[in-house]
């Protein structure tokens, strides 16, 4: 298959990346590649869809994964693994032999290892520009559950209905559920068992980066794991901390430590930011050094800093979040994009263990592996949101009252757009066209 016609046929199956913002896949693909990483470095701690679907499918990721490489022209495709990830890597490796152009890369189990900066570093040494993208270095990156949907679109021609979701945490039965999209987070708790406490929050994502969620929440693509933690515990306590307390203690308390800097994955590659300068900046509202706002661009937002490196419980992350979000509202962007030659020499010895980091979370009790559970869930309602994924909102092609089947269009994108198409993910019938989502009643309910 050549790549126009893999591209079509992502396209048309509805794929956007799995593990992160929802990029529509096929606007991914270019043939300037040297290298396709496959990412099975799921970093964010308690999730475990990665593990398990290389563990169950090794042979389906690694035929995509092949037919990905020569689409592109690569040179070689790589399977990054935890090496913390035993039966992963052994069904990957009775397999592998048969794809020549394919190797393994067991990586550390530290955190933030899926962040797609670090990992092309690890796999390939080189270093994607400050602001940059891994194109920028002739890689690109696809997730676990991303390379499993490509097989399903190009070797059994179905496109992307479900998703696979680590529900964890105060549940009776923590598991990664095969579920489809616009099942409702409250549907998908009863699955788990139910919820074990009283006083509970939810959050929609990992612990690091995840947002607190109510329970008419929906899955969507980009979904993979649903957390539920007491309403006390200090994951939650820290999410709910506001901008103006954030900014307040750090006026009164960051020492310019410099921890925030030190054990940045960011700073570690090379990149400019300094967060313990950012923090500085802002707590004493220097406006002459605009170098260093506009270093926050650079942030991926991956928490380390508030959940592990600050001794004072600051959080640089949520403040260097919102500096970005206001430079963006103002149309500013990363101008400066350095390419940075080598690393930081004292990187190795600066990485953070991801079960160190879970002791830090207070989350070691709910570290479990669960299994993976692909029975037919009974869900009889979902509501599709129509933006699942990076790019323009999906049009509804369909109408209230309309019977749909599992796996037909039911919202579509301009050509040309960056968007994604969206399928139907249960058989019914359309009962609302409400809140930008597509509503579908399995029994025909069309109350909504
Ligand atoms: S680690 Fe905390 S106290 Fe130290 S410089 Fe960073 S924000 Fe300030
Ligand atoms: S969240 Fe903190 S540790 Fe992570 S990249 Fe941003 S500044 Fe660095």
């Amino acid at each position: 298959m050549d790549l126009k016609e893999l591209k079509a046929l992502i396209y048309e199956k509805g794929i956007v990346g799995a593990g992160g913002a929802g990029f529509p896949t096929h606007m991914k693909l270019s043939d300037n590649t040297e290298v396709v990483i496959l990412n099975s470095c799921e970093c964010e701690p308690l999730l475990k869809v990665d593990k398990n679907l290389v563990s169950k499918y090794a042979e389906n990721i690694l035929r995509a994964l092949s037919l990905l490489v020569e689409a592109v022209g690569a040179k070689e495709g790589i399977v990054a693994l935890k090496n913390t990830y035993k039966t992963a890597i052994k069904a990957v490796e009775v397999e592998i032999d048969s794809f020549p152009k394919l190797r393994i890369k067991k990586m550390e189990d530290v955190y933030p290892a899926g962040d797609e900066v670090v990992l092309v570093y690890e796999t390939t040494g080189r270093i994607i520009p400050e602001g940059g993208l891994p194109k920028d270095v002739n890689a690109v990156v696809i997730n676990t559950e991303t390379m499993l949907n490509i097989y399903n679109a190009v070797f059994l021609t179905v496109p992307v209905t479900h998703t696979y979701v680590t529900v964890t945490g105060e549940v009776n039965t923590p598991a990664t559920l095969k579920v489809p999209i616009g099942c409702s987070v409250g549907r998908l708790l009863e699955l788990a068992g139910g919820v074990s406490t009283e006083n509970y929050e939810i959050i929609m994502g990992g612990p690091m980066t995840g947002k607190l969620i109510e329970e008419q929440a929906t899955v969507t693509k980009t979904t993979k794991a649903v957390i539920v933690l007491p309403k006390g515990h200090p994951v939650i306590l820290k999410k709910k901390m506001n901008t103006a307390v954030n900014m307040k203690r750090a006026m009164s308390v960051c020492s310019q430590c410099q921890m925030c800097t030190d054990l940045c994955p960011r700073a570690l590659i090379g990149h400019s930011i300094k967060p313990h300068k950012i923090m500085n900046a802002l707590a004493n509202k220097m406006t002459s050094d605009l170098q260093t706002y506009m270093s926050s661009l650079v942030c991926s937002e991956c928490g380390l800093c508030e959940a592990y490196s600050c001794h004072q419980g600051l959080s640089p992350r949520k403040l260097i979040g919102e500096l970005k979000g206001k430079l963006r509202e103002n149309g500013i962007k990363n101008t400066f994009r350095n390419k940075p030659y080598s690393v930081n020499q004292m990187r190795e010895m600066r990485k953070v263990p991801k079960d160190r980091l879970i002791a830090r979370l207070s989350l070691t009790a709910y570290n479990v592996e669960g299994f993976l559970d692909e029975r037919e869930l009974d869900v009889q309602k979902v509501k599709i949101s129509l933006r699942q994924h990076i790019g323009i909102e999906a049009v509804p092609v369909v109408k209230v009252g309309d019977k749909v089947m599992r796996g037909q269009l039911i919202a579509d994108i301009e050509e040309g757009k960056l968007g994604a198409r969206i399928h139907a993910s249960i058989d019914g019938i359309v009962s609302s066209l409400a809140d930008n989502s597509i509503t579908i009643a399995a029994r025909g309910d069309i109350c909504g």
